[in-house]
């Protein structure tokens, strides 16, 4: 019986729940009075339910779906403005006991090469990330209770901060390890990780059962009641996601909003962010062996469609996607994306040799850091280098409070500037430098404050003499 407060995984994420949805969407995809109205509702801000997202992602009007577009471009100018915020993985392992289908890393997978970083190897991959001027970092591992336990990624997390190379600073270090218990969690609070993500890959149960043969990842339950635990252990930045390509895209979509929808219910609070990542060709994987994929309008109606059901959650996109499909999603809703990734056991500090491959997955955009900068300001965006929230402890509920008061605004804009300047100033090629400096000089227009503007300027020529770190 679906029961969005419920802390059983089949209640929260209830099949009959998702198959009465999509039928229900189905039914109504060309109902227009009901998709003004869920239309008008969206139109407040205050987000959807998981059928009403589900019937506009089903929605078979052409001047709807203008609609529809047209609001998530609104939203996301609202809530995130033209700032897009920067980050990179850094994989720390690959030694992994599961044995997920869509995965190189799965346990039977003998081509690939097996790697766990040390200490002084995690120090140089950090070193050549903030040489490239990243502040904020996603780590990642397999599960591996022998080669990655716990102790191994505190002590990484620990290593990560510590380094402080020339003006660089890892100032945010996301996690996104195997489910765990309780008592991991808290360690992982205390640490100081900021979000901890973790993906659903598929919310179908039979699905995930398949897809997940042997290894503790195939216990659905203990999988998906993850973030509820992490929530229990102190950590109120959660990030969910789902593997597109997996399972049927619809059924995809109502589960996760579902999700959010359970972790709002139980604990105040959605998810800080969502991510969107789609299967793509790895050493043993070829996505034409699943059934599921989906193709770039498909995949730009979803992200349009969560930024409207969810719009105080960030949402995520990574270097598997093509320059081409990344600058299509900015605009409709995408708040955060990586650059100059790579998806291999380190390879920052020194490029892998190919006959090392140890990759997750194949990277579509492999511009540097540094063309990606510069591409999005192009585009007009602000790239963001600001992670203000989490050390100034705005997580959890206290975030969204400040972000649903649209408060958040007059900090994200300011920080982003004067993180962009850091970055000018620290990392930037020559023609960046100009392109950034022309950019914080308009955008300087738009702090209505005044108050406000002069101190961001008079930051702003601190930073320029070689300060570092201010935040609102
Ligand atoms: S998806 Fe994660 S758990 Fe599964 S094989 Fe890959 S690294 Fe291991
Ligand atoms: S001020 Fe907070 S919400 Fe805004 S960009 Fe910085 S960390 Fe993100």
């Amino acid at each position: 019986m679906y029961n969005p407060s419920s802390r059983k995984a089949e209640e929260f994420i209830d099949h009959e729940e998702i198959v009465e949805t999509l039928a229900y969407a189905q039914q109504n995809k060309s109902n227009l009075e009901l998709i003004d109205r869920i239309l008008a509702k969206a139109r407040e801000r205050k987000g959807l339910s998981h059928r009403e997202a589900a019937v506009l992602l089903d929605c078979d009007i052409p001047e709807k779906n203008e609609e529809i577009y047209e609001l998530a471009r609104q939203i996301k100018q609202d809530f995130y403005g033209n700032r897009i915020v920067m980050f990179a993985p850094l994989y720390l392992s690959n030694y992994c006991v599961n044995g997920c289908l869509y995965c190189p890393y799965h346990m039977k997978n003998k081509s690939i090469a097996r790697k766990k970083l040390t200490q002084e190897e995690i120090a140089a991959e950090v070193i050549a990330l903030q040489d490239m001027g990243h502040k904020r970092l996603a780590i990642e591992a397999g599960e591996d209770p022998v080669n990655n336990p716990i102790e191994y990624i505190l002590e990484s997390i620990k290593t990560i901060y510590s380094i402080h190379h020339k003006n660089g600073d890892i100032r945010r270090v996301n996690v996104n390890i195997a489910a765990t218990t309780v008592e991991n969690y808290r360690k992982l609070k205390e640490a100081g990780i900021g979000t901890y993500i973790l993906f659903q890959e598929t919310y179908h149960k039979e699905s995930y059962e398949k897809l997940h043969p042997t290894g503790p990842k195939h216990d659905y339950a203990y999988h998906t009641e993850a973030m509820d635990r992490a929530m229990e252990g102190g950590i109120d930045d959660v990030g969910l996601g789902v593997l597109f390509g997996l399972e049927l895209y619809r059924y995809e979509f109502a589960g996760l909003l579902m999700h959010a929808e359970h972790l709002e219910a139980v604990h105040g609070v959605g998810p800080h962010t969502i991510s969107v990542p789609r299967l793509r060709r790895a050493d043993d994987i070829d996505p034409d062996d699943f059934d599921n994929g989906i193709d770039d309008e498909i995949f730009a109606k979803i992200v349009a469609c969560i930024r409207i059901s969810v719009p105080y959650t960030g949402m995520i996109i990574s270097t598997r996607e093509s320059k081409q499909c990344r600058e299509k999603v900015l605009g409709l809703g995408v708040s955060q994306i990586s650059g100059g990734s790579r998806t291999s056991v380190g390879g920052y500090a020194e490029p892998e040799p190919e006959e090392e491959n140890s990759e997750q997955f194949d990277v579509s955009d492999k511009r540097t850091l540094d063309e990606i900068v510069h591409w999005l300001m192009e585009m007009d965006y602000i790239p963001s280098f600001c992670t203000a929230c989490y050390r100034e402890g705005r997580t959890g509920d206290r975030f969204m409070v400040l972000c649903k008061s649209r408060q958040i605004q007059n900090c994200c804009h300011p920080n982003a500037l004067m993180t962009l300047q850091e970055y000018l100033s620290d990392y930037a090629s020559p023609d960046t430098q100009r392109l950034g400096e022309e950019m914080i000089r308009k955008e300087l227009e738009s702090i209505p404050k005044e108050q406000v503007r002069n101190t961001v300027i008079e930051k702003l020529e601190k930073i320029k003499m070689g300060e570092r770190d201010f935040y609102f």
